[in-house]
């Protein structure tokens, strides 16, 4: 198994960039250790006047805020903090009417900036916020989760959830900076952690086999917070995101890809009530072991990859079953119902990430959902005949 060994050791301050060159609305991502304390001086140098009004939640804040707050002053650019529930449930239309009009409120004005401090549903509900305040005020997203760090920061994509399902209502609107220090995940809880690393190992599944293999070799590196393993993992998926958004910002196409494993993860999301029964990053686990399961029934992936994918994920601590999900079991009519919700159904057609290999992913509508029903009624029936 290929292994490769980061021989130098980040130490506190040290960064990573990776740039988004978007034409008009390039940024970078600073990627480090113990950078938080510098936030305020980032934004100063790089993003001209204005003045940050800070986004968070109360875990988040609970842990954090004071720092980035200190940093903001010491730069003479803070504004003010509002601070939100923590939870999925927060990314709503009545907290985002809350949320635009505390900005408003605190005064922030045309040429100031949002600061999204949080995991991915700060960073979301705040991105949104920041795109409609205004007619638009640009913003910073400073993640805190490792799903925020490794993708939601990335890329532009805000939004909330409504009854129809997950993030379909949003809009595209870049980032102006992004603000990734690996220190913060110190105080992420574990089941947070080990959701963020489902999409971390999305990656490698998308278009780097070589990657998903240091990861089945290094992983506990990412639990155990040891530096140079977070960086690589994190600079590795930022790039993989960078590239694709790069090529394709409002998802005409390959960015698609980056879906792979979320059309089932989300209508599993949606059929638990985006409740603490499934995080979004164990629903993208459960999804990605189920579209590699479909590419082998297609027989388009060779057999025994879904196994290497489930082995992985398992061993680290994510659920790869449907039935891993605790509660009541879920019906699989009531699955494809709210695939079909998805916002990739084009045509009335579902389109869906499935896989040649590891590392291979591709984009296809052409599936016969009489064999995804097929996989899903099994694979709601296992925990059953437990
Ligand atoms: P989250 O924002 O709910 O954060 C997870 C939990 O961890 C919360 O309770 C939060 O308070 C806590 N937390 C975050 N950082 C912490 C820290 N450093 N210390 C202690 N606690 C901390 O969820 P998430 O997993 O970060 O993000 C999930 C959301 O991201 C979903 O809504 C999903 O749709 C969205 N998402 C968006 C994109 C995109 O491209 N915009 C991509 C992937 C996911």
């Amino acid at each position: 198994m290929p292994s490769i060994v980061y021989s130098n050791v980040a130490q506190a301050g040290a960064q990573r960039k990776v740039r988004i060159d978007l034409p008009g609305r390039e940024y970078e991502i600073l990627i480090g250790v113990g950078i938080l304390n510098d936030a305020g001086r980032f934004i100063a140098q790089r993003l001209g006047a204005g003045l940050c009004g800070v986004v968070s939640d109360e875990n988040v804040a609970g842990h954090h805020l004071k720092t980035l707050e200190a940093s903001l002053r010491a730069e003479g650019r803070f504004k003010g903090s509002v601070v939100l529930r923590p939870g999925e449930a927060t990314k709503r239309f009545g907290e985002l009417e809350r949320l635009s009009e505390s900005l408003l409120e605190m005064g922030l004005e045309r040429g100031d900036l949002v600061v999204a401090f949080g995991g991915g549903v700060i960073g979301d509900l705040a991105a949104f916020a920041a795109s409609i305040l205004r007619r638009g005020v640009r913003y910073v997203q400073i993640p805190t989760s490792l799903l925020a760090q490794d993708d939601s920061s990335v890329g532009g994509k805000t939004g909330i959830n409504t009854r129809q399902g997950k993030n379909l209502i949003g809009t595209f609107h870049q980032p102006s900076l992004v603000i990734a220090d690996i220190d913060v995940l110190k105080t992420l809880p574990e089941r947070e952690m080990r959701a963020g690393y489902a999409e971390v190992a999305k990656y490698g599944l998308i278009g780097d086999a070589e990657f998903f293999a240091w990861l089945e070799a290094n992983w506990s590196g990412v639990f155990a917070h040891e530096p140079d393993v977070l960086m690589k993992a994190v600079e590795t998926s930022v790039r993989a995101k960078a590239a694709l958004v790069i090529a394709d910002e409002k998802e005409a196409g390959q960015r698609g890809l980056l879906n792979l494993g979320h059309t089932f993860g989300h209508a599993l999301e949606a059929a638990t009530g985006y409740s603490d029964r499934l995080l979004h990053g164990e629903g993208v686990s459960i999804g990605v072991v189920l579209a590699f399961e479909l590419s082998e029934r297609l027989g388009l992936c060779e057999r025994g990859s879904a196994r290497r994918v489930a082995d992985h994920l398992s061993g680290v601590g994510l659920p790869t079953l449907i039935s891993d999900i605790s509660g009541p079991p879920l019906d699989a009519e009531e699955l494809i119902r709210l695939m079909a919700q998805d916002k990739k159904v084009r045509q009335g057609r579902m389109t869906f990430v499935l896989v040649r290999g590891i590392g291979k992913a591709f984009l296809t509508q052409a599936v016969d959902i009489e064999i995804v029903r097929s996989l899903l009624l099994e694979k709601c029936g296992e925990g059953l005949e437990n």
